[in-house]
């Protein structure tokens, strides 16, 4: 068993700053990869890369807002000439609004829809085509939700873009396969990060989360990030168009 299953990769990590994504860039990077992780807020961006740094990992930020999707063409293009073609891609930047349906505006229905999906199929399909052209193999992972099969109150627009997402995996990954371009999805749980804090502050939520969850606690990024690397190695050589609920067992009961 190769213990650096990543070693000499570089990969691409929207939303590597924080919670996630962060667990991810961390797991990744010990597995061999250099990093470039992607996030607006630059503090976060700067303390990532610190902490990415004092293990060793080869990283880098660049800040960027992804809901901005008809501008995520020459973003990539600048930071692919600046840091060379992706061999891993991995789509973790994500945004909610917890409203009832019916309350929601227009406006806060495209700004998830935007952030979530229309990005991803952007920056994804910009870094195929590179790919593609020179005639290299490629890994992606996208990053779903249990709102990606279920639904539960105020989830209207980030279940819709989940949901997509984990159709937009299994098409991807059949337009893809005969480049040698596989695209995963993995999809987590509820785990503790700044996007879950309102939910995880509000007690009564937290207990019904670990009384729900037949492993008996939230996630932590830490639960994900091994998932990621199996999926971007050599190991997963044959699984492609596939999706990894990483959930304590959530999906699998009643
Ligand atoms: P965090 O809030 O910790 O992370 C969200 C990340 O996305 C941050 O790095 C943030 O960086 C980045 N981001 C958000 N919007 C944008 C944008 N417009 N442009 C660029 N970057 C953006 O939450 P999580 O780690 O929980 O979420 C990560 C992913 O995991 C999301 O896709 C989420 O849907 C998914 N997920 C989370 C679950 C959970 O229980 N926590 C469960 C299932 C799925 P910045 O603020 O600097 O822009």
């Amino acid at each position: 068993m190769e213990i650096l299953k990543l070693k000499g990769k570089s990969a691409l990590i929207t939303g590597g700053n924080s919670g996630i994504g962060f667990g991810i860039a961390k797991a990744v990077g010990l597995a061999g990869a250099s990093v470039l992780i992607i996030g607006r807020n630059e503090e976060k961006n700067k303390r990532a890369i610190n902490e990415l740094t004092k293990l060793n990992i080869y990283c880098s930020a660049e800040k960027f807002d992804l809901s901005k999707y008809r501008k995520v063409p020459s973003f990539f293009e600048k930071i692919q000439k600046k840091y060379g073609i992706f061999d891993i891609l991995i789509n973790c930047a994500g945004t909610t609004i917890r409203k009832r349906a019916d309350l929601m505006t227009i406006d806060e229905w495209l700004s998830v829809i935007d952030t979530n999906l229309t990005s991803t199929f952007v920056i994804t399909t910009k870094w195929a085509s590179s790919l593609i052209k020179k005639n290299k193999p490629g890994v992606c992972l996208i990053i779903l939700s249990l709102m990606s099969e279920v639904a539960r109150p105020t989830t209207s627009a980030y279940g819709a873009s989940k949901s997509a997402l984990r159709q937009l995996v299994k098409s991807f990954a059949v337009d893809w396969a005969k480049f040698n371009i596989r695209v995963n999805g993995i999809s987590p749980g509820y785990i503790k990060t700044e996007l879950t804090e309102p939910l995880y502050t509000n007690k009564q939520f937290a207990e019904w989360v670990v009384s729900r969850t037949p492993l008996g606690r939230w996630g932590c990024p830490d639960d994900i990030g091994p998932v990621a690397v199996f999926l971007c190695s050599n190991d997963a050589g044959f699984i492609t168009g596939h999706t990894i609920f990483v959930d304590g067992g959530f999906l699998a009961s009643l």
